[in-house]
């Protein structure tokens, strides 16, 4: 099968790697290239930091929504084919995910529609990244730097570090702080 010349989006593809994985969706090489082409067009056209949403656009063939925030095409979930577009492919990509059994496919933090497109809106994330990508879209400026450090303060010093005063500190709601510190605490048990 050809893939469109340009390469699409900024990183370079390995098209035999996307072509070896796009091989299990059961999908022929004409949705493929069409897909690619799509995600390269988008990718020139729209900003990576929005939401590429199917919804609002017009002549997209075989793309559809569903209320459980899974983009498909022809009825498969492109998730992943969208991010093999990208150059991430589960497994090798993510080394911040230390157990890949616990791999998960996600939303970023930064994406805010049921049927997005963007490739760099999906990651593999493990559990912890689900819960800082849902605090991240109720607007509590968060990343994993952010939320080990509030662990190991508490670790450190509980009566330094109150919940109160890590509240203050990173100005987060007490129960924000609270279940990061429950988080800390099971995790060392
Ligand atoms: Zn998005």
């Amino acid at each position: 099968m050809t893939l469109p010349m340009t390469l699409p989006l900024e990183q370079e593809l390995n098209k035999e790697e996307l072509i070896e994985f796009a091989k299990g969706f059961n999908l022929r090489s004409e949705d493929i290239v069409y897909i690619t082409t799509i995600i390269y067009v988008l990718n020139q056209n729209l900003h990576n930091d929005v939401c590429w949403e199917i919804s609002k656009m017009k002549n997209l063939s075989n793309f559809t929504n569903a209320q459980d925030y899974i983009p498909r095409y022809k009825g498969r979930d492109i998730r992943p084919l969208l991010l093999a577009i990208n150059g991430v492919f589960p497994g090798n990509k993510n080394k911040e995910v230390k157990n890949k059994d616990q791999e998960i496919l996600m939303r970023a933090g930064n994406c805010n529609s049921k049927d997005c497109i963007n490739p760099t809106h999906y990651l593999y994330g493990d559990r912890l990244d689900v819960s800082i990508a849902r605090w991240q879209r109720t607007g509590i400026e968060i990343n994993k730097e952010i939320y080990y450090e509030i662990i190991s303060l508490r670790k450190e010093s509980p009566k330094e570090y109150t919940i109160n005063n890590l509240s203050h500190m990173f100005n987060f709601s007490k129960n924000t702080i609270r279940t990061i510190c429950d988080n800390g605490t099971k995790a060392s048990d």
